[in-house]
């Protein structure tokens, strides 16, 4: 009770509370947090509760042996009082743990282990009395039971409540302090000490081995929760991963036995959950028929603790010849240890036949049947031929499916593969047996309307499209919804070549995209004006580095631990002489269309290498690099020259890509990332978490670090689902030894939570916003002398205020 009213705690209480403080300290418990404290508190009366019977009973036949040798002597009567109490109170203590056993359960557990720590108190008062009361005044015999029961409770007492240390504390303390007190008062020498110096061995032993039992419980229960909360974030991570992505996740224990199986897994091995979880991967892989030199090859690799990346081979379920691509990494604890492997797997069958397919089959498309582009690009030009020669006119329409994407990423290559064939079919029912269909590639169709095509024909049959392709699909007994934005060009008002017709039909088909997708439009001149604006902006783009127009800015990234600067990221922007100031979302795509991208890129790289040599020694400085920078381009040679003529030390600058990067040629881009982690740079993945398969790119690549997208953060608030991400992240950075940045950072509050999850870095208004290289030096200067990541509030309040 007292434990319960804090603000009303007297002396005594105070008292106790110091001692409890005191144990828990001792035995290892004082740090435990609210879950660990319930978890030891459960373990704790799962324990006592089979103990307290055998312990009730062993009480009342205790005090038997103590009434009956008393029988006769001076005492019998104040013992058979004593007697009857201690089997009541027994009693009632039992009948009561009994009697509320279901509706206890209830309880908070650390208020039913207050309960019972009392209930040993008061048993502890009860059997004080009889060393404290009748052992000085005893006879021999009497003396000699009372010392042999008091010293065997101590003992016993404490085995009972090994695991719950307070309470044994309070069962031994009265009964400690009253048998000390009463063989002082004895002074009996001949018998009086030499059971006070038994006892006093029963006591140390007792408290020495309620400690080392505490301290072995605080160390179980601390792992076990750890080990459940990995447990819950790899299935958290499994979860989010199936739900996004194509692929799945295998796991192997240091064993090499296969554990935590997917949904996904068991489809992709056609084989049941009994049969995968714990069967040894390499024999699941030979169960399935992978390839016998793959399996070899991955055996090795395993054996050396290498990873290995995207493994293709092929697989054979029920007779049917499948393609698998298989990536895995060595997995280990915090602290070093092995523990087998994790990685991702991918179904790319339909990619392999159709390779091969392909190959075979060079003017239609393989899935659809319809023509493809090449064929296409001929239909265009005999069409604009007969319309030169004939002067007959046709139409051009392109076709975009609408979230087909999604359902690919989510459902699978082979739904995906599915869909876009149906699609095909109802395009041919719909269109006249003279109009020409084809699929462009992807979600991509194209038609030339040959006879009659008026603008009037062309919107009737786009609308009809529009309907016929918006309707559901049935795949697999599932439905899919996708819809479809049409562009339309026709000839000859709105071009007579080819190029200049497809072109056209393709700005056209922009804007019914950008109108809300699910709808036609026709060319405009509009259109192409604001195309031409772009081109403008291009070719002023050309200039812009020779005219000096760009400049970086630089926004701090803020150590979460020290509260100081560790890195700045250079921020690029565009001077227009006549437009002013340009956002690089708005350049960027442009530059990212042509060359242009390379020239800017490096020469961000120099500037902000140059820009840092100006810093603290412990200061990054971090550069945006597009993956467009990264085809054809000789950016590892043109990095190491930059940093070797500026002189900046190559751990200082650090390159920030997207995963965009890694979407298309993988194997190349991870390649050239490899050679300038090489040169001694450090890599950071941008705007984490916006695209569907940035979990699989974590694996394949050694990032060292994340820096997780602004919408995640924005979303803190009122998301709870955004937390969860953010904490999973989290985990997985700490498992794969990656640092997290969180940027966009603009609330206390999300400083705080951030913080609590373990963030690394900050960046965001909060702090700072993008700052000229001019102010840099006195942002510095200001933020030097910050000792404590206390100050870091404030001074970031002052800032961002
Ligand atoms: P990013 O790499 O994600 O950069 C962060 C962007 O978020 C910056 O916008 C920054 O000003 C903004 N930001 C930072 N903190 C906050 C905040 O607390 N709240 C809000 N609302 N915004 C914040 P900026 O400078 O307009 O850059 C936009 C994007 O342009 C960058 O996104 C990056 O992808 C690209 N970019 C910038 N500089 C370069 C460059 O030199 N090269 C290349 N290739 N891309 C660049
Ligand atoms: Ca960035
Ligand atoms: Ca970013």
């Amino acid at each position: 009770m007292v434990w319960n009213d804090n603000k009303k705690m007297g002396v005594q209480a105070m008292l106790l509370n110091w001692f409890s403080r005191l144990l828990d300290n001792a035995s290892g418990t004082g740090d435990f947090n609210n879950s660990q404290k319930a978890e030891l508190a459960i373990e704790q009366l799962r324990f006592t509760a089979r103990m307290s019977t055998i312990l009730a009973m062993a009480g009342a036949l205790v005090a038997m042996v103590l009434l009956y040798t008393a029988i006769g002597s001076g005492h019998f009567q104040f013992l058979l009082a004593w007697s009857v109490v201690v089997v009541a109170v027994n009693s009632a203590i039992l009948f009561q743990s009994l009697k509320r056993h279901s509706k206890s359960k209830k309880l908070h557990p650390e208020a039913r282990v207050r309960t019972m720590i009392a209930h040993t108190a008061l048993m502890g008062l009860i059997w004080a009395i009889p060393p404290t009361f009748i052992f000085p005044s005893a006879g021999p015999e009497l003396k000699l039971v009372i010392a042999l029961s008091t010293g065997g409770l101590l003992v016993a007492t404490s085995l009972a409540f090994a695991m719950q240390t307070k309470a044994a504390f309070a069962f031994m303390t009265p009964v400690a302090i009253g048998s000390v007190t009463a063989l002082v008062a004895a002074n009996d020498k001949a018998f009086g000490m030499p059971v006070m110096l038994l006892l006093l061995v029963c006591i140390m032993t007792s408290v020495r081995m309620l400690l080392v039992f505490g301290q072995n419980i605080a160390v179980q229960i601390r792992s076990r929760i750890a080990v459940r909360e990995q447990g819950n974030f790899f299935s958290l991570l499994l979860k989010e991963f199936e739900e996004n992505a194509n692929d799945w996740l295998w796991e192997f224990d240091a064993k090499g036995y296969v554990h935590r199986v997917s949904q996904r897994f068991e489809t992709a091995c056609g084989l049941p959950h009994e049969k995968l979880a714990n069967h040894a991967f390499l024999d699941v892989l030979a169960n399935i028929h992978a390839e016998a030199l793959v399996v070899e090859k991955i055996e090795k690799l395993i054996e050396l603790r290498e990873t290995f990346r995207d493994l293709e081979f092929s697989i054979e379920i029920d007779g049917t010849k499948r393609w698998w691509n298989l990536t895995g990494k060595p997995n280990y604890s915090i602290d070093g240890e092995y523990q087998g492997y994790i990685g991702i797997g991918s179904e790319i069958t339909s990619e392999k036949t159709a390779e091969i397919e392909i190959s075979l089959l060079a003017h239609t498309d393989s899935l659809t049947g319809l023509m493809n582009r090449a064929r296409f690009n001929e239909e265009m030009d005999q069409a604009s031929a007969s319309l030169e020669r004939y002067g007959t006119p046709f139409a051009v329409l392109f076709l975009d499916l609408d979230k087909f994407k999604l359902i690919n990423d989510t459902r699978g290559h082979l739904v995906g593969d599915k869909l876009l064939k149906m699609v095909g079919s109802r395009i041919q029912r719909v269109v006249r047996e003279t109009d020409r269909v084809a699929r462009l590639g992807g979600d991509e169709f194209a038609i030339i309307m040959l006879d009659k095509c008026d603008a009037g024909a062309a919107a009737k049959l786009a609308a009809r499209l529009i309907q016929e392709i918006s309707r559901s699909y049935e795949i697999d007994d599932e439905r899919h919804m996708i819809g479809v934005s049409i562009g339309i060009a026709l000839a000859p008002v709105n071009g007579t070549r080819p190029n200049q017709l497809l072109r056209n039909a393709d700005l056209a088909l922009y804007r019914s995209k950008a109108d809300g997708r699910g709808v036609f439009r026709f060319f405009e001149a509009q259109m192409d004006a604001d195309q031409r604006e772009k081109r403008m902006l291009e070719l002023e783009l050309k200039s812009a580095i020779e005219n000096d127009e760009f400049e970086l800015y630089y926004q701090p990234l803020m150590s979460t631990t020290t509260g100081k600067p560790t890195g700045m990221e250079a921020l690029i922007r565009w001077h227009h002489p006549i437009r002013g100031m340009i956002s690089p979302l708005e350049f960027i795509p442009i530059a990212e269309k042509s060359t242009l991208i390379q020239e800017i890129g490096n020469w961000s790289v120099r500037q902000a290498c140059l820009a840092a040599l100006d810093w603290p020694q412990d200061v990054v400085v971090a550069v945006n690099l597009s993956a467009h920078h990264f085809i054809g381009s000789e950016i590892v040679e043109n990095t190491r020259k930059t940093l070797e003529e500026t002189g900046l030390p190559p751990y200082r600058l650090e390159l920030e890509i997207t995963e965009s990067l890694l979407i298309n040629n993988t194997e190349e881009a991870l390649t050239t990332l490899k050679q300038l982690k090489g040169l001694g740079v450090t890599i950071a993945l941008d705007d984490f978490g916006t695209g569907y398969s940035s979990l699989s790119y974590v694996l394949k690549f050694p990032f060292d670090k994340i820096k997780i997208d602004r919408s995640f953060v924005t979303a803190l608030s009122e998301d709870e689902s955004a937390k969860a991400i953010l904490r999973m992240i989290s985990t997985l950075g700490e498992s794969l030894n990656i640092r997290i940045t969180a940027e966009g950072v603009e609330t206390l509050e999300q400083v705080e939570f951030l913080r609590s999850i373990r963030c690394h870095q900050f960046q965001g208004y909060f702090f700072a916003r993008p700052l000229k290289g001019i102010d840099l030096p006195s942002f510095f200067l200001r933020h030097t002398d910050v000792k404590a990541p206390e100050e870091l509030l404030p001074t970031a309040a002052r800032l961002a205020g």
